[in-house]
């Protein structure tokens, strides 16, 4: 296991030669030492980054765009030869059974191949001007980025930040979430095997009210990438607003999927399942509100329990497993509590919720039904394995339900009639929608949120947009 931090492409210790323990979750034992990044190390990361980007004539920036493409391209291929070592790693510091995982390291790579080909096609343009000359608009890397990244999917959502990041030409300052350092060190380190220069590559795991604060609030961090909760979200645009760094935030969720008792009923509820409990329920696009109208209400329920016991909980490295323990005591004490809140207020627990026996953070998924929209089960974000089933009686009150709550950044719709879809797409107040489906996330399309669940948008080529500065500048053809 990677135990260092790394500054400028080389493995060092922090520099208060401070270290802290990383938790196996599936044992709940010790998995690894790591190096405590402290302010002495942000300094030293964010003073080497300056210097690599030099005011936008650092080596990297000036580096040809396709140039930088073919590099991205090495970097995806040298994750699919370290699958392996991804995975498990992947595996044993989040919990991610074995399966996932290896489709994550896929994933990953696939985002790396997606930014090489878009480095060289990310194009400025001309503008016909009422004066005599040329107006050319151009795209050029902002300058050092910070990059925080959460526990739920360490190694993804880590690469949707990298890879655009660099293929527009900045340098990066990886920060992970302390519960899950290792496959960010372990990007480091191929990130410079593929070639991106050592200068430019920097990745500091420690306590993010600490490092995180400091690199945020530090006027050499051109930009921030975020992602985690809404409310270290606002913090960290408080902290950056005084020296106005460029912010792009992806936080909380509570997504609705609306199913229609015109849809394929069984379908979805056949589907659903792994919708809410993919990765223990730790995913922002869980959709732990599922709204069902009132005439297939039974009928849904039925086949959803029922898949939803058929769910392999178990040991993340074996390969039947579906899904693993959650990230800590903690969130799984946090789940319990939610599923308690919601018996409370008058919900019915179907299945699930039990706590099997074993040292690791292991946790049935739990189906409560009969809920209704004003319990805080269906308004507060749970990040656990907990899915609140709602019936609804009309079109009309699935969208006003859907639409009544703090967040929007994804969600689905199950329908056979077109029509409806195209009304009730259109109505609904989210980022990500999908239709007759549940999977939310294609590196190739623009992924965030509507209200409390962020700003600016990751993936597509509007994430290469978010790590670029506009530079407008005006030719005379007047000699
Ligand atoms: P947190 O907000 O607690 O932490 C996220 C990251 O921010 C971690 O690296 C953390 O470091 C760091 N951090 C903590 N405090 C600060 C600070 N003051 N300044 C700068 N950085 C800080 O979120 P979680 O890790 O608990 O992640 C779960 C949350 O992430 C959920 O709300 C989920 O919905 C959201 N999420 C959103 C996604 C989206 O795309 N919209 C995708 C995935 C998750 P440390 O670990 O050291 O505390």
């Amino acid at each position: 296991m990677p135990e260092q931090l790394i500054i400028a492409g080389e493995r060092r210790d922090a520099a208060a030669g401070e270290t802290f323990t990383v938790i196996e979750p599936a044992t709940g034992a010790p998995l690894a030492e790591v190096a405590k990044a402290g302010p002495a190390d942000v300094d030293a990361a964010l003073a080497a980054a300056t210097a690599a980007f030099a005011d936008g004539r650092g080596s990297w920036a000036r580096t040809s765009a396709t140039e930088r493409g073919r590099v991205l391209h090495r970097v995806a291929e040298l994750l699919r030869e370290r699958e392996d070592l991804f995975a498990t790693t992947e595996a044993r510091g989040a919990g991610h059974p074995i399966g996932d995982a290896r489709w994550e390291v896929g994933a990953a790579a696939g985002t790396f191949e997606y930014y090489a080909g878009a480095a060289n096609k990310h194009l400025g343009s001309v503008v016909p001007v009422q004066d005599a000359g040329l107006d050319v608009v151009l795209r050029e890397p902002v300058g050092p980025v910070g990059l925080i990244v959460p526990w739920n999917f360490p190694l993804l959502i880590a690469c949707w930040k990298l890879a655009p990041a660099l293929a527009c030409g900045n340098p990066v300052i990886l920060k992970p979430a302390s519960l899950t350092p290792l496959t960010a060190l372990l990007l480091g380190d191929l990130l410079v095997d593929a070639g991106v220069p050592a200068d430019q590559v920097h990745v500091l795991p420690g306590p993010g009210g600490v490092i995180g604060d400091a690199l945020v609030a530090d006027e050499r961090t051109a930009k921030i990438s975020f992602t985690g909760e809404t409310s270290t979200g606002a913090s960290i645009l408080k902290a950056s607003a005084d020296h106005i760094a460029r912010v792009s935030l992806e936080l909380g969720g509570k997504s609705a999927a609306i199913v229609f008792a015109d849809a394929n009923v069984a379908k979805a509820a056949a589907d659903a399942p792994m919708s809410v409990f993919g990765n223990a329920g730790q995913d922002c696009c869980a959709r732990s509100r599922i709204l069902v109208e009132r005439a297939a209400y039974e009928e849904f329920l039925e086949v959803f329990e029922a898949a939803t016991r058929a769910i392999r909980v178990g040991d993340p490295l074996s390969a039947e497993t579906e899904m693993g323990p959650l990230i800590s005591e903690g969130q799984r004490r946090t789940s319990l509590d939610y599923v308690e809140i919601g018996t409370g207020e008058g919900a019915r627990l179907l299945s699930g919720g039990d706590v099997p026996e074993s040292d690791g953070f292991y946790l049935t998924p739990a189906v409560v039904a009969d809920v209704s929209n004003d319990m805080r089960i269906a308004r507060e974000e749970i990040f656990g394995p907990v899915a609140s089933v709602l019936p609804f009686d009309s079109e009309e009150e699935a969208i006003r339900i859907a639409n009544d709550s703090d967040y929007g950044l994804s969600g689905s719709l199950w329908t056979g009639s077109a029509t409806r879809a195209i009304r009730v797409a259109r109505s609904i107040r989210t980022g990500t929608l999908s239709v007759n489906t549940n999977r939310s996330v294609r590196y190739e399309a623009p992924f965030g949120g509507y209200k409390r669940s962020g700003l600016g948008r990751e993936l597509g080529m509007q994430a290469m947009d978010a790590y670029t500065e506009v530079k407008n500048v005006f030719f005379s053809e007047e000699d």
